[in-house]
């Protein structure tokens, strides 16, 4: 896969405008409006599962673009690119081709939380993800600008109910149609950019905003709740102008470990790695931010921005006196830029200026682009099934930072499930489901379609409840063979691979609950002083895996005929080992769970004059949010555990049996 061979952007684009010129009144299975981060994954997956799918966006060639910071995964955002890469997706592989600094962070916490994490070189992400969509069986791309949605009238047997028919383009006479479509617009819908008191409409630098026809039929025809929401991008500093000696050097890692389960290696070489480096902000940072306000639309706005990675000037406000760390950060292998992470900023550009010359390692710094602001319209996530289907309008997908999210990794994993779940709604397949149980997919599209968002969503390990069964290094194990054989969106090459590296290891795993000796002939075989000898009977090879200073290299050092063999898996058992005796345990609360989301709720259920015990306010959650399942009304805030048990007898009734057992 590495070694394959990228075309140039001129080839990729003479392919798109010829196919364009094809197209005349059209039909496809899929269409993916925006080519963005959810937009690529969508329109791959799409195509994946078999549907006939057009991908359109504005500009094709900022296919790939990355918007902010030039880089890929990150701790909880690392295990959504596991996911999606187990899933088949595009993300993990274009990271391995165009990354240049490598680490795995949360590196002192156990595995279950390590956040791999790239730098990536952003012409390689772009030129990656541009070759890979135009080698897709099923899929064409094209450019253009959708200027309005087509819906149906509403269904008079279901008042406010539409269907989608399809999409008109900017300039274009006729409609195209599809059975289902994805809009993956980003920051774009009613887009405005902010620097300094200038604001200009846009959906991001350079690009123009999407059409105020597409906000109108989501609010005013579809009737959809829409929010608003902001974020910020730093400026972009001249590399030769940064005094690196004052900023502390932060290597990569020296063995860089690959994204995709289907690579064994990454494509940048070990030692051609760039550093990133550490630095602070200082006194007179907080003091350039304090003069400016009065310049700064966008931070005297009160829409919501991310909280967790906030804007210079709003670290500023909420911490005054606090040194904040900068990493300096490379955009790419030849670029001549750097990203200072953390100072996103929107004050006019001379006083971005004075500002980073405030910092020691920036005292001399140029600016090449001044940081800036943007604010766009959001669909309230709610509104969406946990397939991201619009549950009033059949044949709507939405996925990306259009829900309210922030990120890449996060657009990429909605994008997936809805290329995913269009396709099949389209080709007339079930839908596809993914519980919180097994995925940090499921964890996200669950607390988006049951939670609603109120600040840009982005993903964290402690959002999971299952995290030491959701790990970034069996991926593969929970996502790829469902995805193959339930889902339809991984290719059977892959899914070949994984149902070895799963047999493997399980043969390892039994392998080593065969082995066993007893404490004192462990002790004589490995010098561990703190293997129990007031522990009766012998203890196996996986038990004895679980201590800490133990490695699957020492015991294939006692064992050598029975173990040597899986060395290659060695790092998969040891983690599989640690975490075993906490995962069985939490089975119980897995099964309970995913009985809970085996209960569908009807859609039409009439909560406000349901004939059961349930508070005003109850009916009132559970009529605004619509749960799918049990399981997600068991998670709505201030819907309490008394009222789930009212809701489970309506839609099961007790039979004669539990209703005797319960009175006994
Ligand atoms: P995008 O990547 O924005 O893609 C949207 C695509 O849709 C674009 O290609 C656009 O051209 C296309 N499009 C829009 N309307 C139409 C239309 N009508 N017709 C055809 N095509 C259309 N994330 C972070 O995690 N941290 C940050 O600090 C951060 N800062 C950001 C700062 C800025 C200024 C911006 C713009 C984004 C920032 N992001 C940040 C967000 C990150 O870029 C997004 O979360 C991510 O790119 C969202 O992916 P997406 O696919 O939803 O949308």
């Amino acid at each position: 896969m590495l070694t394959k061979k990228l075309p140039p952007l001129e080839r990729f684009l003479l392919l798109v405008s010829r196919r364009a010129s094809h197209l005349a009144r059209q039909h496809y299975d899929v269409i993916v409006v925006g080519g963005g981060h959810a937009g690529t994954e969508a329109a791959s997956a799409a195509s994946r599962v078999g549907a006939r799918t057009l991908l359109v966006t504005q500009k094709v060639h900022t296919i790939g673009a990355l918007s902010c910071n030039p880089s890929l995964g990150g701790i909880g955002k690392g295990h959504l690119v596991k996911e999606v890469d187990a899933l088949d997706g595009v993300c993990g592989r274009a990271g391995d081709w165009a990354g240049i600094h490598f680490s795995i962070l949360n590196r002192r916490k156990g595995p279950a939380v390590w956040g791999p994490r790239a730098q990536l070189d952003r012409q390689l992400y772009r030129q990656f993800i541009q070759s890979e969509l135009q080698s897709t069986p099923r899929l064409t791309v094209q450019e253009g600008s959708v200027e309005e949605l087509l819906v149906t009238e509403p269904n008079p047997e279901k008042p406010g109910y539409h269907k989608v028919t399809g999409i008109r383009l900017a300039g274009a006479s006729l409609p195209i149609s599809a059975q289902s479509i994805v809009l993956t617009t980003g920051t774009f819908l009613s887009g405005s950019l902010f620097m300094g008191q200038n604001t200009t409409p846009g959906g991001r630098i350079g690009d123009a905003p999407s059409s105020s026809g597409m906000s109108r039929t989501l609010r005013e025809r579809l009737g959809l709740k829409m929010g608003r929401l902001r974020t910020g991008t730093p400026p972009r500093i001249v590399k030769a102008s940064v005094d690196f000696d004052q900023a502390k050097l932060h290597p990569a890692d020296s063995l860089p470990t690959p994204f995709s389960f289907i690579n064994s290696r990454v494509r940048c070489k070990a030692e051609e790695q760039l550093p990133c480096h550490l630095t602070f902000t200082t006194p007179g940072v907080d003091q350039v931010v304090k003069e400016s306000l009065h310049l700064n639309c966008h931070i005297q706005q009160d829409t919501k921005g991310p909280r967790y990675c906030p804007s210079i000037e709003a670290r500023v406000i909420r911490f005054p006196g606090r040194q904040h760390q900068v990493w300096l950060e490379p955009e790419g292998l030849t670029s001549d830029l750097v990203y200072p992470q953390g100072l996103s900023m929107t004050m006019p550009p001379e006083m971005q200026l004075r500002l980073i010359r405030e910092i020691p390692a920036l005292h001399r710094a140029e600016i090449h682009t001044a940081g800036y602001g943007v604010q766009y319209d959001f669909v309230c996530p709610t509104q969406l099934s946990p397939a991201l289907q619009v549950k009033s309008t059949q044949g709507l997908f939405l996925a990306g930072q259009i829900n309210g999210t922030t990120g890449y990794e996060e657009a990429a994993a909605q994008g997936l499930w809805a290329g995913v779940n269009a396709a099949r709604a389209a080709l007339s397949m079930p839908t596809a489901t993914l519980s919180r149980t097994e995925s940090y997919i499921g964890v996200l599209i669950d607390d988006l379609v049951t939670r609603g968002v109120t600040e840009p969503y982005r993903m964290f390990t402690s959002r999971a409840e299952f995290r030491t069964s959701l790990r970034p290094d069996n991926a593969d194990l929970r996502l790829t063979l469902k995805g193959f054989e339930e889902v339809g969106c991984v290719s059977s090459e892959r899914y070949r691979q994984t149902a070895r590296v799963r047999d493997s290891l399980q043969e390892a795993l039994a392998a080593l609950q065969e082995v066993s000796l007893s404490a004192t002939n462990w002790r004589r075989q490995l010098p561990l002083e703190y293997i129990s000898e007031t522990k009766p009977g012998n203890q196996t090879g996986l038990e004895v895996l679980q201590f800490n200073d133990v490695t699957f290299e020492m015991l294939t050092y006692v064992f050598p005929e029975r173990l040597s063999q899986y060395a290659e898996f060695s790092q998969r058992l040891k983690i599989e080992a640690i975490y075993r005796p906490h995962c069985l345990l939490q089975q119980k609360e897995i099964e309970r769970i995913q009985k809970e989301e085996s209960m569908s709720l009807p859609e039409d259920l009439d909560y406000l004059s349901l004939p059961v015990s349930l508070s005003q306010e109850v009916r009132e959650i559970l009529d605004r949010v619509r749960p799918s399942t049990l399981g997600a009304a068991t998670r709505l805030q201030g819907v309490t555990p008394a009222a789930i048990v009212h809701l489970l007898n309506y839609i099961r009734p007790p039979s004669r049996k539990e209703r005797r057992t319960h009175r006994n």
